[in-house]
């Protein structure tokens, strides 16, 4: 074997490597993806919940003011039947008043009994207004949490399925994902598991895109994408530390 043929295999297999490890790549970002999936859905249906529970704190007091104010409805009324009761027998006195003296101080109890009547019709008019004003936001908020427990049961079902859909995938992808480490490499490996524990995002292993890096997206000059095209070795992006590949490195099935 000459020199040339053997450094052939060495780049051969540096493809291979980091085809592997691509691939492992690939599969643990799916995971992630499965993972944020999971991730979000308790949090809409949380936010759910909570509206929920504001719409019936603000339902109950509203129901609680409307009966106050039903009981303080009830109270003027009967206040205004005992001020006309007062002026009936008030009324029943003047038949019998023996001076002018008497007579000026039963016309002035009538007067007074007559205007508690008309101020207690005043808070009876105010308070059926603000009882119509209630009413109407008790109709409308019982609408609207009918609504919003509906769509409640509705995301925790939905919520349901997925994890039970995306724990089975997420097990199974696991199981590859395990399966691919064992067949990458250990320094590579070791290089992969340290930069993707670094990156928010878990990517360690990036296409090229658009002349630059799939990761942080910095320009890449085109010699150095010469040389990844070629994949005779690992390169790393210098900007944020990834590993670069080709985009076709992986028939693409992602
Ligand atoms: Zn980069």
């Amino acid at each position: 074997m000459n020199k040339a043929t053997i450094k052939e295999k060495i780049d051969a297999s540096v493809e291979g490597k980091l085809r592997s490890l691509y691939e492992l790549q690939l599969i643990d970002s799916k995971v992630d993806r499965l993972r944020i999936i999971r991730g979000e859905l308790p949090l809409e249906v949380q936010d759910l919940e909570d509206t929920v529970a504001q719409l019936e704190t603000r339902f109950e007091n509203y129901s609680k003011e409307s009966a106050d104010l039903e009981h303080q409805v009830a109270e003027k009324t009967q206040a205004i039947k005992d001020h006309k009761a007062n002026i009936k027998k008030y009324e029943g006195q003047l038949a019998k008043v023996k001076n002018n003296r008497e007579y000026d101080a039963i016309t002035k109890e009538v007067e007074f009994q007559n205007l508690e009547i008309q101020l207690c019709e005043k808070r009876v008019k105010e308070y059926k207004a603000l009882i119509a004003q209630k009413e109407e936001f008790l109709l409308s908020a019982e609408k609207d949490l009918k609504d919003k427990k509906k769509d409640l049961k509705a995301k925790k079902a939905e919520l349901e399925e997925i994890i039970e859909e995306t724990e089975k995938e997420e097990q199974d992808l696991i199981k590859k994902s395990a399966k691919k480490s064992k067949e990458t490499e250990p320094r590579l490996l070791n290089a992969y598991t340290r930069v993707r524990g670094n990156m928010i995002n878990g990517l360690a292993v990036v296409p090229v895109e658009r002349d630059a890096c799939g990761g942080c997206f910095s320009k890449i000059p085109p010699q150095r994408q010469l040389d990844i095209k070629t994949h005779k070795k690992v390169i790393v992006c210098e900007h944020c530390g990834r590993i670069l590949v080709d985009p076709d490195l992986v028939a693409s099935e992602n």
